[in-house]
Parts: structure tokens; C-alpha cells; sequence
């Protein structure tokens, strides 16, 4: 090519500052690599986290461009890409293994020992979806989305997947005896719900702050909702089970959340700690009942994007969206900090084009 096309991208260039929408070269894919126009891309708290860390707290190199959850088309593939065609619907798996360790060749990415230490993906260290194009680095990363609107499709890639990886991995204590207990009906907790309630027949129960939460529980399916101002775990168990819950999956995970969970999970339940709020938990007798089991899940596997994309393209589950450009982001952000975002936010890289581009 003799000039170089543009476009904007929204980059952390700095640590400790909000990112800036910044014009970079379109990237082109070399190899097994594929390049995907981004329609659609979601905002997520670990981006939050992300940015206001101090050099150091993250094993990523600056700048890169954030968004990992991202929906659009093919647009390109490298000559020994293969499985997709230019123009076919995608959501982009954002969580890249080595691709060869022992846990990325049973298909879990998100648990690869050699990129433990990072970067961790598309908007995780290395370039995201929150630009007009995303370069991916493998085919295998793509899950086709024929027929679904990018802007619920882009928060499968990790709200929907993450709680679904979640919910999946305590489906034995799933029956329909048992109460599940949701802690934060934010972006992943209102897919946890819907999750729930589209593969398991446990009694769900949804706790949150803010009332507008919970009637977004009460819509995806909740059976009971409580609010968390002053909530303890002896009202959560008067409410659901005076054992406990068989399950608790607390997607906020602060220390309040943590000691609520620790407190109302049943004994031979299912603790899991999926929100990264800066809590800990402690893990020891009188703390936790016996024969609990403690979880820390991070992400999903390729394989369960597919199933997730497929309930989300049977109408099964459905992301409730406010949507924002790429200019708005960095707002959007700060409503996504004060807890005003209800669903996920999704910003539309693509809508306000950059042509004519003055390289900066
Ligand atoms: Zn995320
Ligand atoms: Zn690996």
C-alpha cells in the first residue's frame, strides 16, 4: 500500500489517565491473523480498573487500545487464514492463550499458563475492539453471529461469557431444590440471571443496591430481589433457605459483597468469586462453612462463546445496552464508575468514520 489508511481508536497511552481517542494506521493481517471492522464494543469495570492503575499493577505495555468485547465483520483475512469469509458476523473470543500449553490445547484460553503473566487479549495489553478495526491473531478466536444486532452481540464476548462460564461450572448444585444467590445485577450479574434461568430450574435470588437493578433482575427472571443497603446473610437465608445457598455468585466481590456470600452460601455449596472489586476472602473454619467449594473464575472458553452466542441467537438471553460513540466513551466510562450504566455500555466504533485522516 502506498499511503497508510487511518482510523480512531480509543488508547490508554498513560497509566493513572482516562484513555483518548487517537488516529492509528489500520492494521493488516500477516499470517494466520484476521482483521474484523468492529461494529459494536462493550465497556467493562476492568477497563475501569485498567486505567486508573499505577506502571506496574497490570503486565501490559502502553499504549494500547482498550475494548474487549467486540462484535462486527470480517474485513480481511492473512493468507493462511481460513474458516471465514470477508463480510461474515463475528464476536471476538478477547481472552488469547499461547495457543499451545497444555490448558490452551483443552480449548481454556483463559486459564494459558504461558500468558498468565500478560498481556491478556484484545484490549488486555494488547489492541482491542474499541476502534474501527480489531486485528485478532487466529481464525479460532471468531465465533460466527449470523443474525444477531452487534450491539447485544458485543457483550457476549465477556459479560455473558463470563457468567456463563460461572453458572457453568456449579451446574451439579443447580437442581431444581436448590437457591442461587446473585450478588450485582450489573453487566455480567443481569446475564447471570438470564443464564440461569435459561439452563438451570434453581430459585434465583438477585441482590443489588439500586432499585433499577433489580427490576432488571425481575425482567431477566429473578425470583426474589433483595436490595443490599444494610442486607445480611441471616436475611438472605429468612428469604431463600434457612441452610443457605447452594450457590453464590458474587460479581461484585468487595469485602461487604465477600462476607455476605461467605455468609449465606450453604455448607457443601458453591463460593464463587467472580467480580474483581478489590475484596478478599478468607478461606478457613467458622469463616466458611465445610466442604464448601471456593471458586475464582476468569473469562470462558471459545467453545462456550459458541453456546453463548447460540441462547443469545435463540432469544434465550438478551444484553440490555446503552449505547454511546466512540467520542462518548470516556463519559460513558465515567457513568460506568458512578454505577449509572444499567446493562452494559456499548460503543459504536465504526459510526463516526475517520476519512479523511491526517496522521497525528
Ligand atoms: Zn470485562
Ligand atoms: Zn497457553
Amino acid at each position: 500500500m502506498s499511503t497508510t489508511t487511518m482510523m480512531r481508536a480509543l488508547r490508554l497511552t498513560e497509566w493513572e489517565t482516562e484513555p483518548v481517542v487517537t488516529a492509528v494506521p489500520v492494521p493488516e493481517p500477516h499470517g494466520s491473523e484476521v482483521l474484523v471492522e468492529v461494529a459494536a464494543a462493550g465497556l467493562c469495570r476492568t477497563d475501569l480498573h485498567i486505567m486508573s492503575s499505577p506502571a506496574g499493577a497490570y503486565p501490559y505495555a502502553l499504549p494500547f487500545t482498550l475494548g474487549h468485547e467486540s462484535a462486527g465483520r470480517v474485513a480481511a483475512l492473512g493468507p493462511e487464514a481460513s474458516g471465514f469469509d470477508v463480510g461474515d458476523p463475528v464476536v471476538v473470543y478477547a481472552r488469547w492463550g499461547c495457543g499451545t500449553c497444555w490448558q490452551c490445547a483443552n480449548g481454556r484460553d483463559n486459564a494459558c499458563v504461558r500468558t498468565r503473566h500478560g498481556p491478556h487479549g484484545a484490549g488486555l495489553g494488547r489492541d482491542g475492539g474499541l476502534a474501527e478495526y480489531l486485528l485478532v491473531p487466529s481464525a479460532r478466536y471468531l465465533v460466527p453471529a449470523p443474525g444477531l444486532d452487534p450491539v447485544r452481540a458485543a457483550p457476549l464476548a465477556d459479560a455473558a461469557l463470563t457468567s456463563y462460564h460461572a453458572v457453568k461450572l456449579s451446574l451439579p448444585q443447580l437442581h431444581s431444590k436448590s437457591t442461587v444467590v446473585v450478588i450485582g445485577v450489573g453487566g455480567l450479574g443481569h446475564m447471570a440471571v438470564q443464564v440461569l434461568k435459561a439452563i438451570t430450574p434453581a430459585r434465583i435470588v438477585a441482590v443489588d443496591v439500586r432499585d433499577a437493578a433489580l427490576e432488571m433482575a425481575r425482567v431477566a427472571g429473578a425470583d426474589v430481589r433483595l436490595s443490599a443497603e444494610g442486607l445480611t446473610a441471616s436475611d438472605v437465608r429468612a428469604e431463600t433457605d434457612p441452610n443457605g445457598a447452594s450457590v453464590v455468585l458474587d460479581f461484585v466481590g468487595n469485602g461487604t459483597t465477600l462476607a455476605l456470600a461467605a455468609g449465606s452460601v450453604a455448607q457443601g455449596g458453591d463460593l464463587t468469586f467472580v467480580g474483581r472489586g478489590g475484596g478478599e476472602l478468607r478461606v478457613a473454619p467458622g469463616l466458611i462453612p465445610y466442604e464448601t467449594t471456593v471458586r475464582m473464575p476468569t473469562w470462558g472458553t471459545v467453545a462456550e462463546l459458541a453456546e453463548v452466542v447460540a441462547l443469545a441467537t435463540d432469544g434465550k438471553i438478551h444484553s440490555e445496552a446503552q449505547v454511546y460513540e466512540l467520542d462518548d466513551a470516556v463519559s460513558a466510562y465515567g457513568k460506568l464508575r458512578q454505577g449509572e450504566v444499567l446493562g452494559r455500555a456499548v460503543v459504536l466504533p465504526a459510526s463516526q468514520r475517520l476519512t479523511p485522516v491526517t496522521p497525528a
